[in-house]
């Protein structure tokens, strides 16, 4: 099959789909990959790496213009009038986005987001969701800390005692967990929020303390049990008594980790204005939920700001800033998704009785096929 790899056009983004290693082993399966000059450049893979392991080196309309083209973000306009009708593509499709998914239709692109996934063992090797936000929970703290003027790690110096940084996380998925394994590494002292019980484990065995939010009604039970492991909106009772034990946290902590998200709607307030106001001068709140509208009414997506004497961090794009290694573990969960739609003679098929292809499909025939 001959397969694309184009430069990604969408601004701050420096990941690439495929990288040398992937395109190696596409390569070994007889497929014939040709990569846009400079797609690799920003995530340390050079043109020379990809012609090492005999990908061909291309211009734009060369890698859009092949039957399989293989992104991270959703093409835009100038990127779709490079693609003829029945080409495939895959990459982060937003599936949630329904006009963006019309205009896949309408190029009449076969397509593939790999965010729709199930959350299921056999779909965890292409678990793009897992796999960036486990970077964007690395990297969360490694911006915190760099913002924060103190240590993390409690010091006994000869100069005087450094007390250990309190760092709150809210929202323990993927890159809570992560957010609290990485900032537990440099010493911290941490306390974590979330809506599903299960993850109250999780934390303890972390090494960080769950913040206790008991259940008080079955319907504030049944919401947060969520749905396919991810959580849906809680009750307004128990959101509340969330709130205050969140807000007394707040006030004593150092650095707050924002990751808390509803799959298909604005990320829930959790840091009040009134919260911001109560921390000390100098903490740091890096806000995850940034591209979903925040988990925080101050944070500016995009943007690093200092409000009330807090830094709030808006990075929208976390994962894009470890380049080299949040390509190379999304061009391996692509090359895992593609053996679904790949036949071994190197043609297309779509086995709608896959639950994870079934899933995935967002457009074919003109048609938005999304479940
Ligand atoms: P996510 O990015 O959708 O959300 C982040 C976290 O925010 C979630 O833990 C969610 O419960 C939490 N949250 C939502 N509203 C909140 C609120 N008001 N207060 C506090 N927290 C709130 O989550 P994710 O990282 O994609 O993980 C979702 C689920 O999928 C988790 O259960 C995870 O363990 C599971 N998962 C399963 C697999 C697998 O089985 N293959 C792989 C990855 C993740």
């Amino acid at each position: 099959m001959l397969i694309g790899v184009p430069l990604e056009t969408v601004a701050g983004e420096t990941r690439v789909a495929v990288t040398p290693e992937t395109a190696k082993k596409l390569k070994a399966q007889g497929h014939t990959v040709r990569v846009q000059s400079g797609a690799g450049v920003k995530a340390s893979a050079p043109d020379e790496a990809y012609t090492a392991v005999g990908a061909e080196i291309t211009d734009a309309a060369g890698a859009y213009g092949c039957e399989l083209v293989l992104k991270v973000r959703a093409p835009g306009a100038d990127e779709l009038a490079l693609m003829k009708p029945g080409t495939t593509l895959v990459g982060m499709l937003n599936p949630f986005d329904a006009e963006g998914l019309q205009r896949l239709a309408a190029a009449g692109l076969t397509s593939f987001a790999l965010e729709a996934a199930p959350r299921t063992t056999r779909a965890q090797s292409m678990d793009v969701l897992s796999s960036q936000a486990n970077i964007a929970g690395y990297k969360a703290v490694m911006i915190a800390a760099d913002k924060y003027q103190r240590f993390f790690p409690m010091l006994m110096t000869a100069a005087g005692t450094v007390k250990a940084a309190r760092v709150v996380i809210l929202g323990v998925g993927v890159a809570g967990l992560q957010a609290i394994a990485t900032a537990k590494r440099l010493g911290a002292v941490i306390e974590a929020s979330d809506v599903r019980p299960s993850v109250k484990e999780q934390v303890e065995s972390l090494g960080a303390k769950f913040i206790d939010v008991p259940y008080e009604t079955a319907e504030e039970k049944e919401a947060a049990e969520g749905v396919g492991g991810y959580a849906r909106p809680m009750p307004q009772s128990w959101l509340d008594r969330q709130k205050v034990e969140v807000a007394k946290r707040v006030a004593l902590a150092d650095v707050v980790i924002t990751t808390a998200l509803i799959p298909g709607r604005p990320a829930p307030v959790l840091v009040t204005e009134e919260m911001v106001k109560s921390m000390k001068p100098g903490s740091v709140i890096v806000d995850l939920a940034a591209p979903q509208g925040g988990n925080c009414p101050l944070t500016e997506p995009g943007q690093t700001v200092i409000k009330h004497g807090v830094t709030l961090v808006g990075e929208t794009n976390l994962p894009a800033l470890v380049a080299a290694d949040a390509s190379a573990l999304y061009a391996r969960n692509v090359l895992d998704f593609l053996k679904l739609v790949i036949t071994k003679e190197g043609t297309l098929k779509v086995d709608l009785e896959d639950d994870i292809v079934a899933a995935c499909r967002m457009t074919q025939d003109g048609q938005v096929t999304r479940k």
